[in-house]
């Protein structure tokens, strides 16, 4: 009888998992998918083909078209610059090979034991293992932690194909399509459409609302749009594609805006519209654990209507994101060790990683104007940083939101560089419940390119030193 049984290996089931361990509890994890030693692939979408290949394959291709466009304005003279696609996406490959390698060593010395096959839960305390060669196994559980992850959207007007590839054939092609389309401008359409427009493809983003990231702050939204189209991406917005038609050797795209219809060619096209989360046939019908539009229902402590059986990750409600997925695991884990852990859902951070990045913690000003907050607004824009000026990186902005009354800190948002850890930061005093003028009073080194949040900060009270203030 294992103590916790956890199925899928992705940043939510293999940290839940170790966690687990690390508490003294037997704990079994379960993969479906298998490396070439028929062993256990770990990692689940995030290290295969998620977070860590993207992120991979954005550093690349801006290294890439750095070389190429900006390094002569620094004095530095490379003649002709070339790609060799083959070695970038072995290079990518090798980190993604490294990191869930890691995994195993991670069971390791974690004493996670770990099984190969499909998981099912077949009653309150069994879970079934479905393998490869057409056995199966069952295992009884205390306790059933389901991390099954999530797939990508496949939309009936484009259904996936040769030309017609969803995120993961994205990260794979071997060769860069010189008309590229991509069907989706949220934040894998960006990522992807960024990483093969700076390897050269000509880049038709066709995104179905009128509004560009609609859950970003406005000023953000506006912006990025700005810069994104700078950089070459040519974003349709309020573009539906009705319909497509592969042919061989490219893929024909027809779409509605305002009315007409548009029809265009594309040697690419990938549908990023989104993914839903892997919840069929996990559970049995008879223990009444609903699941509604995919998602396994669960409290605040990620437990569902059986006490003993957990869900986490993309598989349950909330952002599709891996930190918030591993946060899960590990709450799940303490509970069942009975410590009473809990995840702050108030601060999620969420990252857009462009070129410059976007990164943003808690509310917006749209979020607080309809919920009837009354809030301070402080800015200050890269370019009158100096570190940033000196990084060549002087697009974008710094906007802490704060309570009108108590100045308590409810948002920042951050388009420029080094987004994602200027947000961290504020996260953290946000944890802490910093004001502000906490953030103001702190001191910050100088040159970096996180001297714009104190500033941001000090702006909201018209107290900022590099810009003017509001009266
Ligand atoms: P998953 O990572 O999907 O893992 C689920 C695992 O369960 C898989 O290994 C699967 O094979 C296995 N499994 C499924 N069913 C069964 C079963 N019945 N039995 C056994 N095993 C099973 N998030 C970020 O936070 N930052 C990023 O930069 C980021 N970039 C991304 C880029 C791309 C291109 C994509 C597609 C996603 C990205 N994400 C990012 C999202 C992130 O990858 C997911 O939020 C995260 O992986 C979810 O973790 P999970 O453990 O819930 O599920
Ligand atoms: P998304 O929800 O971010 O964006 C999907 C976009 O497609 C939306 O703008 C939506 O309006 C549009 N859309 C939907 N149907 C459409 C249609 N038929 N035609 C045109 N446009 C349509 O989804 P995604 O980009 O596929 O990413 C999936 C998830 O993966 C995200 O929710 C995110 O949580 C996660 N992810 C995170 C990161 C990161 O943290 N940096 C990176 C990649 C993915």
């Amino acid at each position: 009888m294992f103590d916790v049984v956890v199925i899928g290996s992705g940043p939510a089931g293999y940290v839940a998992a170790i966690r687990a361990s690390q508490l003294g509890l037997k704990t079994l994890c379960i993969e479906e998918l298998s490396n070439d030693k028929g062993k256990p692939n770990f990692g689940g979408t995030c290290l295969n083909v998620g977070c860590i290949p993207s992120k991979s394959l954005l550093d690349s291709s801006h290294r890439y078209y750095d070389a190429k466009k900006n390094l002569s304005d620094h004095g530095i003279q490379l003649g002709d610059v070339k790609l060799d696609l083959k070695t970038m996406m072995e290079r990518k490959d090798n980190i993604v090979s490294k990191l869930t390698g890691g995994i195993d060593g991670l069971f390791l010395t974690n004493k996670v034991e770990s099984i190969c096959g499909k998981g099912k839960v077949i009653s309150k305390n069994t879970v079934q293992i479905d393998k490869a060669d057409g056995s199966s196994e069952k295992v009884d559980a205390k306790n059933i932690i389901i991390a099954t992850g999530s797939s990508p959207i496949e939309i009936p007007a484009a259904s996936f194909g040769k030309h017609i590839v969803d995120s993961t054939g994205a990260l794979a092609f071997d060769s860069v399509p010189k008309r590229l389309g991509v069907v989706g401008a949220g934040i894998i359409g960006l990522e992807l459409g960024s990483v093969w427009s700076r390897l050269g493809s000509e880049v038709t983003v066709l995104e179905a609302l009128e509004d560009f990231l609609p859950m970003t702050d406005t000023d953000i939204s506006k912006e990025s749009l700005k810069e994104f189209k700078k950089q070459g991406l040519d974003i349709q917005l309020a573009s539906k594609v009705t319909s497509t038609k592969e042919l061989k050797n490219l893929v024909k795209v027809k779409y509605e805006q305002k009315g007409k219809e548009i029809e265009v060619e594309f040697d690419k096209l990938i549908v990023a519209v989104g993914r839903k989360p892997n919840s069929e046939k996990v559970l049995p019908k008879n223990l009444g654990i609903k699941i509604e539009n995919g998602f396994i229902q669960v409290n605040e402590y990620c437990q569902t209507s059986v006490e003993n059986i957990w869900a986490v990750g993309d598989v349950v409600r909330g952002p599709m994101l891996a930190h918030k997925g591993s946060e899960e695991g590990i709450m799940v884990a303490e509970r069942i060790a009975n410590k009473q852990a809990e995840v702050n859902y108030d601060l999620v951070p969420n990252v857009i990683y462009s070129h410059p990045e976007i990164a943003w913690v808690g509310k917006n000003e749209n979020e607080l104007k309809s919920s009837g907050i009354k809030y301070k607004v402080g800015k200050f824009p890269f370019a009158a940083s100096g570190r940033a000026l000196a990084v060549d990186q002087s697009v974008g902005f710094v906007k802490v939101i704060s309570d009108e009354k108590t100045d308590s800190i409810l948002g920042v948002h951050v388009f420029g560089p080094a987004a994602a850890e200027i947000v961290q930061q504020a996260l953290i005093s946000m944890e802490f419940g910093s004001s502000a003028e906490d953030i103001a009073l702190t001191m910050f080194s100088h040159p970096t390119v996180s001297e714009a949040f104190h500033e941001a900060a000090l702006s909201v009270n018209n107290q900022a030193i590099h810009i003017g203030n509001k009266k």
